[in-house]
């Protein structure tokens, strides 16, 4: 697998507020020609001071990443921090250290943590066992880490409960220890889309308190690219990575465990359109993994790794003059050998944007930002300058916009004027393309060696807009369906064929996660399962399990809330959920669905319905301990429903108490599930 990249400057002019301005650097400087790693300790260590030491930084910036953002934003840190006030820093994943040393770090060192909060205030997979120190930490009452300087933004989501608590707990245990927080606790929120620009404002008021707790001032700096392409012919010794996400994809030889750096190429052996008089399309796809080792669990959540379109490659090629010399074969590097590279060396320039880097992501300000300077008309690039500033601007002319980068740019200056722009930079700057997550909709029991996801294609249009917004994983997903079920003219195109052309049978690369979202282990423990639009998928997946098993073991009351918008157009599954009832004993299983748009005088939605049904599912949660499950929009679907459920609970005659804390305690207990996004 191959990580975000960071780029350092080699020499610079550095400059100290104990000291006059200098032009030798403090730091000693790298040989540009010499391999730099014969000028440190060569094998890494997973002590943070050794590490320091060895790299030769001051300061280390720790991600907590489970999509990647987290990586992206230290690696953005770690370079202003250098081309603006000449501070090394080095981005750091949580993972790769042992945390022994931390409280009795030297105030020469800052740390800086970025980290997200994942599903119930949990820590992403890479910073769990830093969570279980910090637990650990708290448990202790004679901690003395005054020297310990450190900044710390959190990157979450407000619709969730336990918003950014991952950060508000390292945060505690850390200034509960005696340390300093350098700068405010940054908070960013995603539920807003602020994310990003709440990460610019803590930035730019955190680095210069952090810059000047160790010493440095400002300078003004041309911006640092220190990433190496060098272009290369192509010869049998090149490991030439042409989309394949690892080495041993590369050689054909394919071994688990899957996993997201090592996805299993699975073929598609079913693809079908399960909305029916719908402008919407929504996709039944089964991927089948029977001659694999690749198991899944019921709730589980399926990664499936997409590739950018025809299309958008190709636009993203022109913008930046690399069409022509799109099969070029070339080499990345750095000078600095704690960075990790982008992309995998070496590969084309095809192949990096339709495999490896998320081209179509929204545009950042700090993107905009770093264009400016290789910008030669001025009015465009006082243009740049303004929307990277103006943040409300930047929002209602950019970002709305729904446009990616190559997009943006096409309508903005003269077709050739971003031929200059280094492509080292880009590559830098423009994160890794992800793959996207989907709660499987089959139930490993019945379904052992089939995973089957039911995805809603992104597409969007907007009055104001003169392109279409198509979403990157489903609308590829959407190709393979018309290349499976017949000939399409439908925009946007993929090459399906995959790297090398392997990709003989519709196939995608796909990864199990492992997710919390589990039924009862008795089957008979009565559940009410709440998920409008595709939250219905894990809820198909519980209901087959539940049927499967009912002979064996009967099942409790299994009650399902659905919603969609009509009856005879998105109605996902009708069909099935019919037959799965006769699996059931009579009286044991009932659907409960609200149509959004089938009555044009009354909106009717999920939380309706269970007031409606209030009676029961007071007797189910309060009486029979039945577990209650929550799937789809976590932004309001997910807080509605709970402000119903703790109202219908609140009127309970026998209830005396607070039903949101009641319901909170559920979550504890595990008895209350959600499985939102
Ligand atoms: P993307 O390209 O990722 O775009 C998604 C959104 O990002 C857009 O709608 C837009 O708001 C924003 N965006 C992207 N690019 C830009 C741009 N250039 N400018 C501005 N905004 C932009 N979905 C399902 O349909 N079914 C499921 O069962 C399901 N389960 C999920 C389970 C989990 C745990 C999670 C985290 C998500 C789940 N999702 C599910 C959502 C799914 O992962 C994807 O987000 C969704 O399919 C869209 O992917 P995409 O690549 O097609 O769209």
């Amino acid at each position: 697998a191959f990580g975000a990249s960071v780029a350092y400057g080699v020499q610079k002019l550095i400059s100290h507020t104990s000291q006059k301005p200098v032009v030798e650097p403090l730091i000693p400087p790298r040989s540009k020609t010499s391999n730099l790693t014969s000028n440190i300790l060569a094998t890494p260590s997973r002590n943070i001071k050794t590490e320091l030491k060895r790299t030769r930084k001051s300061c280390m910036i720790f991600y907590g990443s489970q999509t990647g953002t987290a990586e992206k934003l230290a690696s953005i840190f770690a370079k202003e921090a250098l081309f603006r006030f000449g501070v090394e820093g080095l981005v750091a994943d949580l993972d790769n250290f042992d945390y022994d040393d931390l409280l009795s770090l030297s105030e020469e060192n800052v740390l800086v943590f970025l980290l997200a909060t994942y599903g119930e205030g949990d820590p992403t997979d890479n910073s769990i066992s830093f969570d279980r120190y910090c637990a650990n930490l708290r448990s202790k009452t004679d901690l003395q880490a005054h020297n310990l300087h450190y900044a710390s933004f959190g990157l979450g989501n407000s619709s969730y409960q336990f918003y950014n608590e991952m950060i508000k707990r390292v945060d505690s245990t850390l200034s509960g220890a005696g340390a300093h927080r350098i700068g405010s606790a940054g908070l960013g929120d995603d539920a807003d889309g602020s994310l990003e620009d709440d990460f610019l404002t803590w930035k730019d008021e955190t680095l210069p308190q952090l810059a000047n707790h160790l010493g440095f001032t400002e300078q003004e700096r041309a911006p640092i690219v220190n990433l190496v392409i060098s272009e290369t012919k192509s010869s049998s010794s090149i490991p030439l990575f042409l989309g394949e996400p690892n080495a041993a994809h590369r050689k054909g030889k394919l071994r688990g465990p899957w996993t997201n750096s090592n996805p299993l190429p699975a073929r598609i052996s079913e693809s079908r359109e399960v909305f029916q008089n719908s402008p919407r399309k929504c996709l039944h796809v089964a991927f089948d993994i029977s001659d694999s080792t690749m198991t899944y669990e019921t709730g589980d959540h399926l990664g499936v790794s997409p590739e950018n379109s025809n299309r958008e490659v190709e636009r993203f090629l022109r913008i930046f003059g690399l069409f022509e010399k799109k099969d070029s074969i070339f080499n990345i590097g750095s000078e600095d050998p704690t960075v990790k590279l982008p992309l995998p060396a070496y590969t084309t320039y095809d192949a990096a944007t339709r495999y490896y880097l998320d081209i179509c992501a929204p545009i950042s300000r700090y993107i905009l930002g770093s264009l400016v300077s290789y910008c030669s008309d001025e009015v465009t690039k006082a243009e740049l300058l303004r929307l990277s500033k103006d943040n409300v601007a930047f929002e209602k002319e950019v970002k709305n916009l729904c446009l990616n980068l190559a997009q943006f740019l096409e309508g903005f200056g003269s077709s050739t004027l971003w031929n200059s722009v280094p492509i080292s930079l880009l590559f830098e700057m423009i994160g890794k393309l992800q793959p996207r997550y989907y709660s499987i909709s089959s139930s490993s029991l019945q379904s052992r060696k089939c995973i089957s996801i039911t995805a809603v294609v992104e597409t969007q249009k907007n009055d104001e807009w003169s392109h279409e917004f198509k979403g990157v994983a489903t609308n590829y997903l959407l190709a393979q369906h018309f290349q499976i079920r017949g000939p399409n003219a439908l925009e946007p195109t993929h090459l399906l064929s995959g790297p090398r052309f392997r990709n003989t049978a519709m196939s995608s690369l796909i990864h199990v996660r492992r997710s919390k979202f589990r039924l009862p282990k008795m089957n008979s423990v009565p559940i009410i399962m709440i998920g409008p639009g595709t939250g219905i998928a894990p809820f198909r997946a519980f209901v087959q399990e539940r049927a499967w098993q009912n002979s064996a073991h009967p099942a409790g009351r299994t009650i399902l809330f659905y919603g969609c918008r009509r009856r005879n157009e998105d109605f996902l599954y009708e069909e099935e959920w019919r037959q799965l009832e006769t699996s059931f004993k009579p009286g044991t299983f009932s659907m409960h669905v609200a149509f959004s748009r089938q009555d044009p005088t009354k909106k009717v939605y999920v939380q309706h319905l269970l007031n409606q049904q209030a009676e029961e599912l007071r007797e189910l949660i309060l009486r029979q301990n039945a577990c209650v499950y929550v799937c789809g929009d976590a932004q309001r679907m997910a807080k509605d429903v709970f402000t119903a459920m703790a109202q219908i609970i609140g009127e309970d005659n026998a209830f005396d108490g607070d039903s949101q804390a009641y319901l909170k305690t559920l979550k504890k207990n595990k008895r209350w599930l959600e499985d939102v996004w």
